[in-house]
């Protein structure tokens, strides 16, 4: 497969919609980005890697963060996460407080907000140093140890986070948040503002990817079969309100974030990731929905 020249292609194809969309701006500091800018980066499980655009710009990588988190509190609390989660597609928008309210504070799946605000208070509770913990966990998962929080977009979107400051509000009126709501909010914060490049990112996904082998960065471990389970729910969860619609035109697994990334994986073959700002009402990138849609009509390499 000459996955070069097929990404080529597509970056060529997607040009028509360059300016469709408009980057997330209710976190200040992602308003400033330039939202014309496009790169994506492809690693096969053989070992090759292609690239084209800004594949090794970095980007805030948002709640694709989600899926580094659900590995780790996977790892440390094995099938027990599921009594503070589900593991169901929400329908609902990733900050939705309404479905909250009726399902009594159990959040239907880690990739919403709510599920991992939980995340992230079970990781505070059962690390000695969440954040150099998670970070490290990145750095071997990507392979680059230069990658890093952004602490004034963490600030920035603290200034504004009203809705997730909510979210945690109820979550810990229902007791399902054991430490203080600010700590919490902090460390959320700060993961989702993890900048990586697609490079990085995709490097990163190709552990999901390579689900035969059993997992194990640092002292996170998972099985073959718990990485299986990650990748079904990326494919059911992974994308918003809009993970039929993802699985319907890509037919991958994967998470996207509203800094405009997408990391999906194909089992076996390879790890993709994509960036490009400019979002859809839903809140995945335009750009990079297509790309990904275009990647597996032309390589004709989906899990369908
Ligand atoms: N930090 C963002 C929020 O909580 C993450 C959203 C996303 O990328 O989906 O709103």
């Amino acid at each position: 497969m000459n996955y070069q020249e097929i990404l080529e292609h597509v970056c060529q194809e997607i040009q028509p919609f360059s300016k469709e969309g408009k980057q997330a701006d209710y976190i200040p500091a992602l308003a400033k980005v330039n939202p014309d800018q496009f790169g994506i980066c492809l690693h096969t499980i053989g070992g090759e890697t292609f690239a084209v655009g800004k594949a090794t710009t970095r980007f805030s990588i948002q709640s694709i963060s989600k899926v580094f988190a659900l590995a780790m509190c996977l790892s440390l609390e094995g099938d027990e996460l599921w009594k503070r989660m589900g593991k169901e597609p929400s329908g609902t928008a990733f900050n939705s407080l309404i479905q909250l309210e009726e399902e009594k504070g159990i959040p239907r799946n880690p990739f919403i907000n709510a599920g991992a605000i939980v995340m992230t208070d079970i990781l505070l509770s059962k690390l000695a140093n969440p954040e150099e913990e998670f970070l490290s966990f990145v750095h071997s998962l990507c392979g680059t140890n230069s990658v890093s929080y952004n602490e004034e977009v963490a600030r920035s979107e603290r200034s504004r986070g009203y809705l997730n400051a909510a979210i945690a509000n109820m979550l810990k009126y229902y007791h399902n948040i054991e430490n203080d709501i600010e700590r919490v909010l902090q460390f959320y914060f700060l993961m989702c503002s993890v900048e990586m490049s697609c490079q990085e990112l995709s490097k990163a996904f190709l552990s999901f990817a390579n689900h035969k082998k059993s997992f194990q960065y640092n002292h996170i471990m998972l099985t073959s079969s718990q990485v299986k389970r990650m990748n079904a729910i990326m494919q059911t969860c992974g994308f918003y309100d809009e993970a039929g619609e993802f699985s319907y035109l890509v037919g991958l697994p994967g998470k996207s974030g509203v800094g405009g990334g997408i990391a999906a994986i194909y089992p076996m073959r390879y790890s993709v990731a994509v960036w490009s700002p400019r979002l859809n009402p839903k809140g995945n990138s335009v750009m990079g929905m297509k790309a990904l849609e275009l990647l597996t009509t032309e390589t004709q390499e989906s899990i369908f």
